[in-house]
């Protein structure tokens, strides 16, 4: 059976620029034909979550922060069922990018969501995970191991991926030893 989903949630919300954040009552996030509605589990609060508290990045307020969230899979729009990449009840996260447009100049040069003109950013320039629900992109989420709880789960989604890009592009046999710079910032 599926899951009942209330028409509203609870959300931490910045309203202003270096105001405290507030816990809110707002509508559900609506969700798109190839959006994941997450019940969450856990979110991050990432360097650039401090940003746009700041003012950084001229965020438009209300917004809901965090893209490092991760969670349950309640619902899903008719173009992700169709894919069948993904199922309700499945826990995953999912990253900054949503919503590439497969259409933009960037997207026809690299077909790559980070350079796309047009996508959408959680926590920056759209609501991200910092609520009882979130969106998610079907094509820019992942899949989580059901032994990684939510907690730890949630850095890994930038910080933990930022560094884990790293790591992979050194393509290092096993049992190597690296040194990360930053732990407990990028190094998650
Ligand atoms: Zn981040
Ligand atoms: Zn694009």
């Amino acid at each position: 059976m599926a899951p009942s989903i209330p028409q509203t949630m609870k959300a931490i919300q910045l309203t202003g620029y270096k105001k405290p954040l507030e816990l809110n009552e707002v509508p559900l996030p609506k969700v798109g034909e190839n959006d994941l509605l997450i019940k969450i589990g856990a979110a991050g609060w990432c360097h650039t979550d401090y940003q746009v508290w700041e003012g950084v990045y001229k965020s438009e307020t209300p917004i809901i922060q965090s893209h490092e969230p991760v969670g349950t899979i309640v619902a899903m729009g008719p173009k992700a069922e169709k894919a069948g990449k993904w199922k309700i009840g499945q826990r995953v996260g999912y990253l900054l990018f949503r919503h590439q447009c497969h259409t933009c100049a960037a997207c026809k040069n690299y077909d790559e969501i980070r350079f796309c003109q047009k996508a959408d950013h959680a926590g920056l320039d759209a609501d991200g995970g910092m609520g009882e629900y979130s969106i998610g992109d079907a094509d820019n989420a992942v899949l989580l191991p059901d032994e990684v709880p939510f907690e730890q789960a949630a850095p890994l989604m930038c910080a933990g991926a930022t560094t884990w890009g790293g790591l992979e592009r050194l393509e290092l046999p096993p049992e190597s030893y690296v040194g990360i710079v930053g732990i407990g910032g990028l190094g998650g």
